[in-house]
């Protein structure tokens, strides 16, 4: 099963009202979507590298040119390119990497309702991104019959409604700021009918993938819903920050959003001491606190960016040495089965 193609949810009635803000911040961030690069000799002729012979690939490839323009030119082991780029390697089956390594599928309540921890209900919102991580553990995920809000989605809020002890509603997918804020903000209106919601959550790439999806419509849903709202960013690099980043982070807080960011320990991007490192620093001046540090979901195809647990302790061990408590994230793995993600000593 393949993700959704990105465009698909965008309609023309979905766009956002653009160009009524200060110059950079009207540039139309689904356009931006619909112009992405698509195959990886255009990326590779992009950043001036030689072209490869294309290994096949099932995951289609997305990378909008904002953020293939952070990536450096002329290195073939960028770590933003290593983490978009397809490879021979994803069509290797090994022992032990599966299409759903964290047993997503067995915690499904209703049409997109994965409910695994107590408290807290993850919906899958859409199956669409705004770029395609190669390491994805939901990239065999069946999005066409799995979300919610989809047509079944009465389902789910009949699911939300009998469970009085669900008190945060996570909002996950695919990239839930995918959605038009008009969706958004017609999903957490119905939402809002539940007493016992106390915490909104989304978790996305969208905002340090493409800062333009940063509107002015959407602080304003921000500000106006009825939950404090926490959001959990995952950038994996310091280099996935720049100064628009800035710009669209400080905006969200400003609208009292709080702001997390986790990552995934990647071999050949992030599993250096001086890297993670960086990482904190640079998502704290961003304004994001460090959360978790996950080891990869062994999925089908991903091989390439395991890190041994072993290696991922020491890091640990260096940014302890080096960080105030606040800026070390906890390293944490997906296990099937366990009430909460397992830490790692
Ligand atoms: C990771 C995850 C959560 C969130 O867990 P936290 O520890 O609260 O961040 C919730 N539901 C599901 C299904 C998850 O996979
Ligand atoms: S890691 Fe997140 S943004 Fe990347 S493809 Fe997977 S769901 Fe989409």
């Amino acid at each position: 099963m393949q993700i959704n193609q990105p465009h698909s949810l965008a309609r023309s009635e979905d766009s956002e009202p653009a160009g009524n803000v200060a110059s950079d911040f009207g540039r139309d961030w689904r356009l931006q979507i619909r112009t992405a690069i698509r195959s990886p000799s255009t990326l590779l002729a992009f950043l001036d590298l030689p072209l490869e012979p294309e290994p096949d690939f099932k995951f289609p490839m997305l990378v909008p040119l904002a953020y293939a323009r952070r990536m450096r030119r002329a290195d073939r082991s960028d770590p933003l390119l290593r983490q978009v780029l397809p490879d021979a390697d994803e069509n290797q089956h090994i022992e032990g990497f599966r299409s759903d390594p964290v047993g997503d599928l067995s915690s499904r309540r209703a049409p997109g309702v994965l409910h695994k921890y107590r408290g807290r209900v993850l919906l899958i919102s859409t199956g669409a991104c705004a770029v395609h991580c190669r390491y994805c553990f939901r990239q065999e995920f069946p999005y066409v019959e799995e979300r919610a809000p989809g047509r079944r989605w009465q389902e789910a809020m009949a699911y939300l409604r009998a469970h009085p002890e669900i008190e945060e509603v996570i909002l996950s997918g695919g990239d839930p700021l995918m959605l038009s804020t008009r969706q958004l903000d017609d999903l957490t209106r119905q939402l809002g009918e539940l007493p016992h919601l106390r915490r909104l959550r989304v978790h996305t790439r969208l905002p340090l993938v493409l800062p333009d999806r940063v509107t002015p419509a959407l602080l304003t849903w921000i500000e106006r819903l009825p939950w404090p709202l926490v959001m959990v960013l995952h950038a994996n690099h310091a280099a996935e920050f720049d100064p628009e980043v800035d710009r669209a982070l400080s905006m969200l807080r400003a609208s009292g959003a709080h702001l997390l960011n986790q990552a995934v320990l990647l071999r050949g991007v992030n599993n250096q001491a001086e890297t993670l490192l960086t990482l904190m620093q640079r998502s704290f001046a961003a304004g994001a606190l460090p959360y978790y540090l996950h080891l990869l979901d062994r999925v089908r195809g991903a091989q390439r960016f395991e890190v041994d647990p072993a290696q991922a302790l020491a890091l640990m061990e260096h940014l302890r040495r080096e960080l105030p408590g606040y800026l070390v994230p906890r390293l944490v793995k997906e296990e099937a089965g366990m009430p909460y993600k397992t830490p790692l000593l």
